[in-house]
């Protein structure tokens, strides 16, 4: 049974990171007219109210985008931060009186990753996304393909194999599992081969935690030798490993990723580190060489 529910860590400084690799893959990949099939295999419930029961008992979401919002004006210079801060304010529109920008007290809405990619979503692609959880794909499915794409109740790594090749010509795949079962680091590499096997130009995104235990180990080896397509892989550490428990930073394993990518996350992340003090850093690597 499924117990994580992503409204506990929504608008984390880890969903920061990913939403804002995930905008910098879309911008880049729609440089080209030709259109694309955007595929979210872990989709959660596609927006979360910061100020309900589950946000408020851990307070991620302040030291993660409610951090971000001061520093807009000296961030916005950035297209991909433009577009993050774009988003957030349609997101919370009723709270600003529509057309305004946020100000940090008036934040309340966060959108998950169905949502960041709809905002992007052209004319001629297309978009299916995944959720598992009953209760998460529920609240999903009241918010309308306009905001989600196509939902499909089910698991999105069986699921997004079985729909491959996709008839666009091109596809991105968003991986980002709650890692709450001891296989999925391996399922997640062996559907990343199949995708891969099946669409040799799939981009694919993979979302890891940085935990003690450093499970994600496991995922990096298998994808480093079972993946022959380049791999940047993009971590960011936001506080100490306290070597006990606690997730410390998060990575994403970008494959096929668009030119520039890594200096693109570069320019997006190095404004914020001072934020989380002198332990904080971004570490960008190929995992498997250009
Ligand atoms: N991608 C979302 C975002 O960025 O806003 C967050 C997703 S959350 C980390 C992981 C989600 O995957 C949870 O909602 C969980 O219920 C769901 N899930 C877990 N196993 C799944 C599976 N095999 N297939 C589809 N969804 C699954």
């Amino acid at each position: 049974m499924l117990s994580y529910q992503h409204g506990y860590h929504a608008g984390n400084p880890a969903d920061v990171h990913k939403h804002l690799t995930l905008i910098a893959v879309i911008q880049r990949l729609q440089a080209k007219e030709s259109s694309i099939h955007y595929f979210d295999t872990h989709a959660g419930k596609g927006h979360y109210d910061l100020t309900d029961a589950q946000a408020q008992k851990t307070g991620e979401f302040a030291v993660g985008v409610a951090r971000m919002v001061p520093l807009r004006e000296r961030l916005v210079v950035n297209p991909i931060w433009a577009e993050f801060f774009a988003a957030l304010d349609s997101a919370n529109a009723a709270q600003t009186n529509r057309g305004q920008v946020i100000k940090t007290e008036q934040l309340r809405y966060y959108p998950g990753s169905p949502g960041w990619i709809s905002r992007l979503r052209r004319e001629q692609d297309r978009h299916t996304v995944f959720e598992l959880h009953p209760a998460e794909h529920e609240v999903l499915s009241t918010l309308g393909e306009t905001h989600t794409g196509r939902v499909v109740y089910g698991d999105g790594l069986q699921g997004v194999v079985k729909l491959l090749p996709p008839k666009t010509p091109r596809l991105m795949v968003l991986i980002d599992p709650a890692y709450e079962n001891k296989t999925e680091y391996d399922d997640v590499a062996s559907a990343a081969a199949k995708i891969l096997q099946r669409c040799r130009h799939a981009v694919v995104l993979i979302w890891y935690p940085l935990l003690p235990a450093a499970k994600h180990q496991t995922l990096l080896a298998r994808i480093s030798n079972d993946i022959p397509m380049p791999v940047l892989q993009s971590e960011f550490h936001y506080q100490a490993n306290s070597g006990e428990r606690g997730m410390y930073g998060a990575g994403m394993l970008v494959v096929n990723p668009p030119w520039q990518l890594e200096k693109n996350i570069t320019e997006l992340m190095s404004p914020i580190l001072a934020e989380y003090g002198e332990v904080a850093k971004l570490e960008q690597s190929w995992l498997v060489a250009e």
